[in-house]
C-alpha cells in the first residue's frame, strides 16, 4: 500500500462515532522523520489539516527555527485521525482527549503509515501520543527531550511538550517554548540522516 492509497482509506473511515465530526484526515509531508501528535483539532478538521490551529502554528514556528520544512523535512500526524469533541457549559463543541477505544481503533493506521514510511526517528508531541509510542509509563514531565527506544516501532523517539499545553502556560510560556526550541535541535543532532533543505 502506498501512502496515497493509506490517506484515501483513512479518510473514508467510520470505525468510530467521531467520525461525524469531520472527514478524518491521516497527515502530511515526507522524510525519515515521523511527528506524531494525539488528534486533529476544529481548525485541524475544517482546514483537514494537521497542526494549522494556533498550537499548530507554534510547533511549526519553532520547526523552521531549526530548519525543518513541512511537506519536506518531517512527515506529521496523529495518533487519531479524527476530532474528538465534547460539550462546553456554554453548549459548544470543544476538543478533548481521545478514549481508549478510539485510539486502539485508529491506531492500526499509524502502523501502516509506520510499514510505509519507514521513519528513522520519531517525535511524539505530548503526553498521548509519548504514552502510546514510547511506553504506557512514559513521563512528559521527567522524561521530554530524552532519546529513547519506542516500545511499539523500536524506532529512537523522543517526546517534547504539546504545543497547546505551552500555550496555556502564560506565566512560563517563553521558557517552555525556548525548551522545545532546544529539543527540536536535539532531534536533528540525533539524527544525522535528516536531511534539512535550504
Ligand atoms: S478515529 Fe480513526 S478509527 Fe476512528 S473513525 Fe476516525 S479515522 Fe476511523
Amino acid at each position: 500500500m502506498t501512502i496515497s492509497e493509506l490517506r484515501l482509506q483513512v479518510a473514508s473511515c467510520k470505525k468510530c462515532s467521531i467520525h461525524s465530526n469531520g472527514k478524518p484526515v491521516l497527515g502530511d509531508g515526507a522524510g525519515k522523520l515521523l511527528v506524531i501528535g494525539e488528534a486533529l483539532g476544529g481548525d485541524e478538521i475544517k482546514l483537514q489539516k494537521p497542526f494549522v490551529g494556533k498550537a499548530g502554528q507554534l510547533l511549526m514556528e519553532v520547526f523552521e527555527s531549526a530548519g525543518l520544512n513541512r511537506g519536506v523535512d518531517y512527515f506529521i500526524t496523529n495518533i487519531v485521525k479524527c476530532r474528538p469533541v465534547s460539550t462546553s457549559q456554554y453548549g459548544n463543541p470543544i476538543n478533548r482527549t481521545p478514549t481508549p477505544q478510539e485510539i486502539q481503533a485508529c491506531l492500526p493506521y499509524l502502523d501502516q503509515t509506520v510499514d510505509i514510511l519507514k521513519p528513522e526517528f520519531i517525535l511524539c508531541v505530548g503526553a498521548i501520543a509519548s504514552k502510546v509510542i514510547i511506553s504506557s509509563t512514559f513521563s512528559i514531565t521527567s522524561q521530554r527531550g530524552e532519546v529513547v527506544t519506542s516500545k511499539r516501532y523500536k524506532v529512537p523517539s523522543m517526546a517534547v511538550l504539546h504545543p497547546a499545553y505551552i500555550l496555556r502556560q502564560h506565566e512560563d510560556f517563553d521558557r517552555l517554548k525556548l525548551q522545545l526550541k532546544v529539543d527540536v535541535f536535539n532531534v536533528l543532532n540525533n539524527m544525522p540522516k535528516v536531511e534539512v533543505q535550504d
